[in-house]
């Protein structure tokens, strides 16, 4: 199986079928997983959760007490999309309303709820204690497919704001003949190309599990989501009114670049990942 994200509205049907995905999560051949966070357990903080996945979030504005409101399954929204997987989930188990996110709006994001959820143990996935060995370890493969996100948001931008700037005239000629324009074009396709590598670098040692994937996983996540929050923000700056619009894509593709930079750890998370690799040799 190749790397792949779940959506929890999009799970397999078939019982066998989802649990085989997650023994393929477990044994890193495909990328995503679902964790709950140690300071969310016990508490109501407020956990975000993507397509299965959750951590914690201090939160305690009345909008979030809504949100820790339970759905029932299947939820209302989950029918209209696809059916629910075909065994009901676990007693206990129950997610909240979906996120308002300043971004990557398509992707649905719940908190998942597990109140004294007991699994079986033919639904292991790992040995008893091995949780958060899987987790990270999972996590360096993960954080390359968000490299790869970031890189194709940026690549998206710089597109745009290429055609554009080409197109648009000011003071008698296109915008794109002005030196200090080329010289941002230049450093954003410069930086776009480098983080490319670094991703490209560091998939083919996720597909190897080369023993540095750690810090080559960091670096690649942490250097492209930066150069895609940089390209998408000077994209926005190179269509001057029409960056900030919703008639073009360039002020959404500046809002879905911004998480880029926090999930699957944040930057500086990720910092913290490679000093370690750093001073551990
Ligand atoms: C839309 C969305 C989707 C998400 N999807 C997933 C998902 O699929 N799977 C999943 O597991 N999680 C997911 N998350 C959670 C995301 O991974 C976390 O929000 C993120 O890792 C940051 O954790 P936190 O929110 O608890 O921030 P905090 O840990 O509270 O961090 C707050 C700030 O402090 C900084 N900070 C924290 N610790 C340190 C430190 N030691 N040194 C320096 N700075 C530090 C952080 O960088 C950040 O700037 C999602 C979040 C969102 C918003």
């Amino acid at each position: 199986m190749s790397a792949a994200t779940f959506d929890l509205f999009k799970l397999p049907d078939d019982y066998e079928e989802l649990r085989a995905a997650v023994r393929a999560v477990a044994e890193n051949k495909i990328a995503p997983y679902a964790r709950t966070s140690m300071n969310s357990r016990g508490s109501r903080s407020k956990p975000m959760t993507r397509c299965g996945r959750r951590t914690s979030t201090p939160h305690t504005s009345a909008k979030s007490t809504a949100a820790l409101e339970r759905t029932p399954w299947p939820p209302a929204s989950s029918s209209k999309r696809s059916p629910a997987p075909a065994r009901p989930p676990d007693e206990g188990f129950s997610f909240g309303e979906p996120e308002r996110k300043l971004g990557i709006k398509g992707s649905p994001t719940r908190e998942l709820f597990f109140d004294n959820v007991r699994i079986g143990d033919d639904r292991r996935v790992g040995e008893v204690g091995d949780g958060l060995k899987i987790a990270l370890r999972t996590l360096d493969h993960t954080r390359v497919t968000i490299g790869a996100q970031a890189v194709g948001i940026a690549r998206g931008a710089l597109d745009h704001a290429l055609a554009y700037v080409k197109q648009r005239r000011q003071f008698g000629k296109a915008v794109a003949e002005f030196q200090g324009i080329q010289f941002m074009l230049a450093d954003m396709a410069m930086t776009l190309a480098a983080a490319r590598q670094m991703v490209y670098a560091a998939a083919a040692k996720s597909e190897r599990a080369d023993p540095d994937l750690s810090f080559f996983g960091a670096t690649a996540k942490c250097y492209a989501s930066d150069v895609a929050m940089r390209i998408t923000t000077d994209s926005v700056q190179l269509l001057g009114g029409y960056g900030y619009v919703k008639d073009y894509p360039l002020e959404r593709m500046m809002r879905d670049a911004k998480i880029t930079q926090i999930y699957e750890g944040t930057n500086q998370v990720q910092r913290i990942v490679m000093a370690r690799q750093l001073l551990k040799g």
